[in-house]
């Protein structure tokens, strides 16, 4: 974006007071059209969540994608088109939370932001928000940060020669660590192949996963890396066979953004959630480009989806 148009979009969003966003006779409209379904699978959900309550879950506008956990819980979505006015089509912005289950305020966090996703600068772009990837590991006894199978999902995406490395990897550096735990093959688990064709189908022009409790940020991929979302300061803690950042950020090209809040059970005050996130949109509008990549994401006939050569049309891009 031209550096004026910056400065208009980050004028437009400081005007906005936080308490504007919520609108909350809007939400009060919605929470008699919650689907009964929603509600039930909103029960269970906010049992486990931190600062979530009943009302904020039925009002997500998560619905049921049709996929499901190794146990049988609904993977739930989110779809938000951009502003109509948008001139040329918006940048696709893939936002994930809780795909380790017991990191808590990852899924939290996400269903905060879904609130401000009207905001002058979240509605410029395209939004895909998954916030809770791994239900099973949120609502075990003990939440886990593995699946039902014992599987870590970050280490479960078919990065290239994960026949190999994945294991290896697991038994010699992990020393057989069972919270990570990579699966017995790439895409072996439904919720991280969910999360693959939820990638193939959105073609995502970035992606953003949300975990704790490390609080950095990371990134993965092309283009220049944020430096600070709020309080969180960059610090590139490492590439694994498996992991999202590795198949996204390294092997599919697209800027994979792992945001690691402080504590898995205790949110950020809301001051620093909403500063992470306009730090996060600031920095999506002056750094994401809008990919033309089909070549990228072609599924190969042997169910395999692998990284395709890097068309010529991707070094042209505006
Ligand atoms: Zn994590």
């Amino acid at each position: 974006m031209h550096p004026v148009g910056i400065l208009a979009v980050a004028a437009a969003i400081a005007a906005v007071p936080l308490a504007a966003q919520a609108e909350p006779a809007a939400a009060a409209r919605q929470v008699s059209a919650a689907p009964v379904s929603l509600a039930t699978w909103c029960k269970k959900l906010v049992v486990r969540l931190p600062e979530v309550n009943n009302t904020e879950c039925e009002n997500s506008g998560m619905s049921p994608t049709g996929a499901r956990s190794l146990q049988g819980f609904p993977l739930l979505a989110r779809h938000v088109a951009a502003s109509p006015d948008a001139k040329r089509r918006p940048v696709r912005v893939l936002l994930m939370g809780g795909i380790h289950g017991d990191e808590l305020t990852s899924s939290s966090i996400v269903f905060n932001w879904l609130q401000w996703l009207g905001g002058p600068l979240a509605s410029q772009f395209e939004w895909r928000v998954l916030p809770v990837v791994n239900p099973d590991g949120l609502l075990a006894r003990n939440a886990t940060r593995v699946n039902a199978n014992g599987v870590d999902l970050n280490r479960n995406f078919p990065t290239p020669d994960w026949e190999h490395d994945a294991p290896r990897y697991w038994q010699v550096r992990t020393h057989r660590d069972p919270r990570r735990f990579p699966g017995a093959a790439p895409l072996s688990e439904p919720e991280s192949r969910w999360v693959n064709e939820e990638m193939l189908r959105f073609r995502p022009d970035v992606i953003i996963s949300v975990h704790a409790p490390f609080g950095v940020l990371d990134f993965d991929g092309p283009s220049e890396p944020p430096h600070k979302f709020g309080r969180l300061l960059l610090d590139r803690v490492g590439v694994y066979p498996g992991s999202l950042g590795n198949y996204g950020g390294v092997h599919k090209n697209v800027p994979v953004i792992t945001i690691e809040l402080p504590n898995a059970l205790r949110m950020p005050t809301r001051a620093e959630q909403w500063r992470i996130w306009v730090d996060m949109l600031v920095w999506m509008s002056r750094n994401v480009e809008r990919r033309n990549d089909q070549m990228a994401y072609v599924v190969f006939p042997h169910g395999q989806d692998v990284v395709a050569p890097a068309p010529a049309v991707l070094s042209e891009q505006p």
